[in-house]
């Protein structure tokens, strides 16, 4: 998973793009990179680490130019390392491109080879390298026709713009796994993976990138160049579950909407009694407050003090580093949990292991009981299109006990345990009002194992 943004002004936007990379931040931390473009030169700066870090000091007034693209890294296919820190620069007759990308193919070693039986060298060992080599050995009358030229080559998930002479180009994959938006302001034009970016810079929703569909983003707006056939679409149910921002629309529903709609029908489907209901934040708070008011348990929130010492303790890339982080993410009031029954609700459990440390703190604060509630089902199988579970496949909490949820409830030491059924899961989404949809519009592999596109 990363943020991807592009955009084209009528003035010089390295600030509008910083702005915008910040709220894509919770979609990766290893890395940030922003390139404009002023005409003659491509400005070009990037680095490990977050976004407020990358960029100090004076670079963004040195980087010129009303046309350029970001993106923020939290890797999949290729190690967390400087060579891989996009936006990825390559070549296509001698002029350079420059590519950012979210999701992940799954043929990038096929096409790996292809590239290296051709000569080509890759610098990189991301995917995204690979697609932007095939981009550049691809031989065509204009570099627009290049890129649709490959596009059918790639197999799997990817939303991607591109940067080439002051003009840029936008891609979704036909299955439309990861999200991708269009937003505008007073002339300027902008693609981003969430349209919360669109709130940070003034600018309006336009409408998502369709499924298959290659857009130019010029001076006069978004022109599409090509729309491939999407026979089926196939939206990372996951995004809606704890990638997005809770303001993200995607199909014309908010994610705070959708998740709240999730702690309901959890509550329906698993009811439990207690004291007070709490949402883990900040994932899980959305559910919470849903499961709160439709059972009318009191919301615990104000129980536990979110630092913001550290975030999102998931995409932390170390195992040791996630575990002191859930130290350094809550505060817990003891005097409020001495003796109570608490039911917690948390929107995922993948690992676990944050959920784990979380209960053994209520109870040496003294909670007297602790019914665990989650809105989704058990995270069981690994996913192949933008997320790094693959990689740590033999840690997936609900996979090592082969889904077996009383073996589950014992090792995160809680009394009781009950996930959200994934008819429920994708009926929260589809219920709230917005664009026509059905269950099958959804990519479920990592809950029911059924992948669209074998890995
Ligand atoms: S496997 Fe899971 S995380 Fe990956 S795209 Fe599908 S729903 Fe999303």
């Amino acid at each position: 998973m990363c943020g991807i943004l592009g955009m084209l002004a009528p003035y010089n936007i390295a600030q509008d793009l910083y702005t915008g990379l910040y709220g894509l931040q919770h979609r990766g931390k290893e890395s940030a990179g922003i390139v404009t473009y002023d005409g003659i030169n491509c400005w070009h700066h990037a680095d490990m680490g977050e976004i407020a870090m990358v960029f100090r000091g004076d670079i963004l007034k040195n980087m010129p130019g009303p046309v350029g693209i970001a993106h923020n890294r939290y890797s999949t296919t290729g190690e967390s390392e400087p060579r891989n820190i996009q936006p990825i620069r390559d070549l296509w007759h001698g002029q350079e491109f420059w590519v950012a990308h979210n999701g992940n193919i799954v043929n990038s070693d096929d096409l790996r080879k292809w590239c290296q039986g051709r000569g080509a060298i890759l610098e990189t060992t991301s995917d995204t390298g690979v697609m932007a080599k095939i981009i550049s050995l691809t031989g065509a009358s204009s570099f627009e026709e290049a890129v649709i030229t490959a596009f059918p080559r790639f197999r799997g998930a990817f939303s991607m713009v591109i940067l080439y002479m002051g003009r840029i180009i936008a891609l979704r994959d036909t299955f439309g796994f990861r999200p991708l938006s269009l937003g505008q302001k007073d002339g300027a034009y902008f693609v981003a993976s969430e349209t919360g970016v669109f709130s940070h810079l003034r600018a309006k929703l336009l409408r998502e990138v369709e499924p298959g569909e290659v857009i130019l983003l010029g001076p006069m707006g978004p022109i599409t160049l090509k729309k491939f056939s999407s026979p089926e679409k196939k939206f990372c149910i996951f995004e809606y579950i704890y990638f997005l921002r809770p303001d993200a629309k995607v199909f014309g529903r908010r994610a705070r909407t959708v998740r709240e709609r999730m702690g309901e029908l959890l509550f329906l489907e698993h009811p439990a009694q207690g004291d007070f209901v709490l949402g883990i934040p900040d994932s899980g708070e959305d559910a919470g407050r849903g499961f709160a008011n439709i059972s009318r348990i009191p919301n615990g929130r104000k129980v536990i003090l979110r630092t913001h010492l550290t975030s999102r303790t998931f995409i932390e890339p170390i195992q040791e580093l996630r575990e002191r982080g859930v130290e350094l993410k809550f505060v817990f009031f003891e005097e409020n949990i001495l003796g109570k029954n608490i039911i917690i609700i948390d929107d995922s459990l993948v690992r676990g292991t944050t959920l784990k440390k979380f209960i053994a703190r209520l109870r040496d604060a003294g909670a007297a009981r602790i019914d665990v509630r989650i809105s989704s089902p058990p995270y069981r199988f690994p996913c192949h299109y933008g997320i790094d579970t693959d990689k740590i496949a033999s840690e997936l909490s609900a996979a090592r006990y082969q889904g077996n949820i009383e073996e589950i409830k014992k090792w995160i030491g809680a009394d009781s345990l009950g996930y959200l059924s994934i008819e429920n899961a994708t009926k929260a989404i589809i219920e709230i009002p917005g664009e026509t949809l059905g269950p099958s519009d959804f990519c479920t592999a990592c809950f029911t194992g059924n992948y669209p596109i074998p890995g």
